[in-house]
């Protein structure tokens, strides 16, 4: 790190050949091999921190304190307004310039299936109110499935918002272009955004749209599709409403999938988060990634689970405010499966 810090790496792995390699920095899942014969990675990444520290895209990284955007980086707790960091478009997007995906987070404990990370994000920390204390826990099973529990407690209120941001391309990272995979979304509803990917605050039914994800759909189709959300966007980069939220539970539920025919391999995710940002990597740059591979847009694929973006400034949105003395938990699993 620049002050010298090193930044460590772990690898979690199980019975079937599973491997995932997660960073200090960030939490950034930097590789992730299939069960497979042939054992492809299935993430974007990089190759060093530098590269990391100024990665526009998030690779595999932990994303906080809020995922996605705030609009104009404010907003109000109690007749108390706050103004968060404006890093994209005159938003605050994934908490800030210095977002939790920069830090190289505590180590608290270690096994050859999870890792356990924590850190301290102080009072004002991007503008955000109070002293918080989170930790994600990583554990690998072998259904070959990654569980991801994030909790966090803070001594005011507060909003938390974490997620995971990692591009998948179920062929390889390496394989180009990841428009030919299928995906599937369990959500009746979305938040629309606006030119600037900032929910307009409606809440609209998929039906009768190609953002209906709820039969299996082939990326290039919808991104082919010239309706106004999808041009605007420049493809999906929406939050879904996944059907069946309740804020009483962690117990997970169905959010939807992706799917290579030619890798023969499913990604499904369960979540008890209320909505999930599908992003189909419409802006990775021609930048170099790992193993000196040349990525662009559509190589990855994102699904987000998450508070609905700009949630603090929308009441009718699920809140995401943490109470002083409160336990915030939630958790998202990824599981692969070979088909
Ligand atoms: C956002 C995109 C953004 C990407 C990388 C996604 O979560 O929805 O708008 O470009 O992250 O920052």
């Amino acid at each position: 790190m620049p002050d010298g810090e090193s930044v460590e790496t772990y690898l979690l792995t199980n019975a079937n050949g599973c491997e995932i390699e997660i960073l200090s920095l960030g939490g950034i899942i930097r590789r992730w091999i299939a069960p497979t014969s042939e054992g492809q990675d299935i993430v974007l990444g990089l190759d060093t921190v530098e590269a990391y520290l100024n990665d526009p895209c998030y690779f595999g990284a932990v994303i906080g304190r809020y995922a996605n955007r705030i609009g104009q980086g404010q907003f109000s707790i109690c007749d108390k307004t706050y103004s968060v960091d404006v890093n994209q478009a005159g938003h605050c997007l994934h908490g800030g310039s210095q977002g939790f995906n920069k830090r190289n987070w505590i180590v608290e404990s270690v096994t050859a299936n999870s890792l356990i990370l924590s850190l301290k994000s102080a009072d004002g920390d991007q503008g955000f109110p109070g002293n918080l204390l989170v930790k994600t826990h990583y554990s690998l099973d072998e259904r070959n499935c990654l569980r991801i529990e994030y909790s966090a407690t803070c001594d005011e209120d507060t909003v938390y918002n974490p997620t995971q941001h990692s591009y998948f391309n179920l062929n390889g990272h390496d394989s180009g272009s990841a428009t030919a995979h299928f995906i599937q979304v369990y959500a009746e509803h979305f938040t629309p955004g606006d030119a600037t990917a900032l929910p307009t605050g409606e809440i609209r039914p998929v039906a009768q749209t190609p953002l209906d994800l709820n039969q299996l759909c082939k990326i290039s189709d919808v991104l082919s599709s010239d309706y106004e959300q999808i041009q605007l966007a420049n493809g999906i980069d929406h939050n879904f409403c996944v059907n069946g939220y309740s804020p009483d539970t962690t117990d997970v539920r169905d959010v939807g999938r992706i799917l290579s025919e030619e890798a023969c391999l499913e990604l499904s995710v369960r979540s008890s988060m209320p909505g999930a940002q599908v992003y189909t990597g419409n802006f990775i740059g021609n930048d170099l990634g790992k193993d000196n591979c040349r990525y662009g847009p559509n190589h990855g694929l994102c699904i987000e689970t998450q508070h609905y973006p700009d949630a603090p400034n929308k009441k009718h949105f699920p809140s995401p405010l943490l109470k002083a003395g409160e336990v915030f938990s939630s958790v998202t699993e990824y599981q692969l499966n070979v088909i």
